[in-house]
């Protein structure tokens, strides 16, 4: 492989180029492993495209083509869909004015120091957390919409299968805790914070990117709080409005896009 070009970037924005490089990855390449999606497969499917196609802060042409693979998908009925035919629609085999998804991977906030490090899991908690921001700020009906689709999504087609054990033994522990579209963005904030801890000094660290709680002290001091004893403590009620606007659609940077 050549070696691509460091692309400088602000460590503390969202690029919608690490998101669209995301679908692309999620959509060609990971669901591509599938031959066929039945049953709890195909459930998946729709759910977490239905999910993109409602929540996801895309570009007009990005949108037009999800709401196109979501409108096909939702009127199939057969019970069983190849990936074949689903890729059919993905490339916009009907020529649908203005429909497209980008073709390859332009990552930008989730460029790794070696080709191994960082990218594609990077880009899936970026995009989960900013389809939970957005079902929130846009007034999603069911609080588990987004989180439910990225659990089945983990759980029937993330790739890194150990991935998948952790994040499902944590959702039977915890998911049932979320009871409004806020507490799901603060619930993926701080799961994503413990799957920080357990990687800490792990072999996927990227020595260039070191875990840490996020957010940093620095990115949002208020955020942080220390009890009499000395011990850390989040403050929840900053942690909040701070996740609403890093992730929101509005802040989302669109530097490098083709
Ligand atoms: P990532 O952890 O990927 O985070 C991406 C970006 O999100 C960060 O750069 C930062 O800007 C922001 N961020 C960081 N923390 C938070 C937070 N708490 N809330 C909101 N935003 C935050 N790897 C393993 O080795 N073992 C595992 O068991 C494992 N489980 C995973 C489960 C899931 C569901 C996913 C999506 C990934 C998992 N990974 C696991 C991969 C791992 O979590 C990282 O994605 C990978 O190591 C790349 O790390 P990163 O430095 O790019 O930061």
């Amino acid at each position: 492989t050549t070696e691509e070009p460091w692309r400088p970037f602000n460590k503390s924005r969202v690029y919608m180029s690490d998101l669209e490089s995301t679908l692309h990855y999620s959509l060609r390449v990971e669901l591509a492993a599938q031959p066929v999606f039945k049953g709890e497969a195909l459930r998946s499917l729709k759910k977490y495209i239905s999910v993109l196609a409602k929540y996801f802060p895309g570009r007009p042409v990005v949108m037009n083509l999800l709401k196109t693979v979501n409108s096909w998908l939702q009127n199939e009925t057969s019970g069983q869909i190849s990936y074949e035919a689903f890729k059919d629609i993905l490339e916009n085999s009907a020529q649908i004015p203005n429909a497209a998804l980008p073709e390859g991977v332009r990552w930008v906030g989730c460029q790794g120091s070696q080709p191994h490090f960082r990218r594609y899991p990077c880009g899936v908690w970026m995009l989960f957390h900013v389809l939970t921001v957005q079902a929130n700020s846009t007034g999603g009906s069911d609080p588990l919409e987004v989180l439910s689709a990225m659990r089945n999504y983990v759980q029937n087609f993330f790739g890194c299968r150990p991935c998948a054990e952790h994040f499902e033994n944590m959702v039977m522990e915890s998911l049932m805790e979320v009871n409004s579209l806020s507490s799901a963005v603060l619930w993926l904030w701080s799961r994503h914070n413990r799957v920080n801890n357990r990687l800490t000094g792990a072999l996927s660290e990227d020595p260039k990117f070191p875990k840490i709680q996020w957010p940093s002290p620095e990115m949002c001091s208020a955020c942080h709080t220390v009890k009499e004893n000395g011990e850390h403590r989040w403050n929840r009620e900053q942690v909040l409005p701070f996740l609403l606007s890093y992730f929101s659609s509005s802040s989302i940077l669109t530097d490098y896009l083709e």
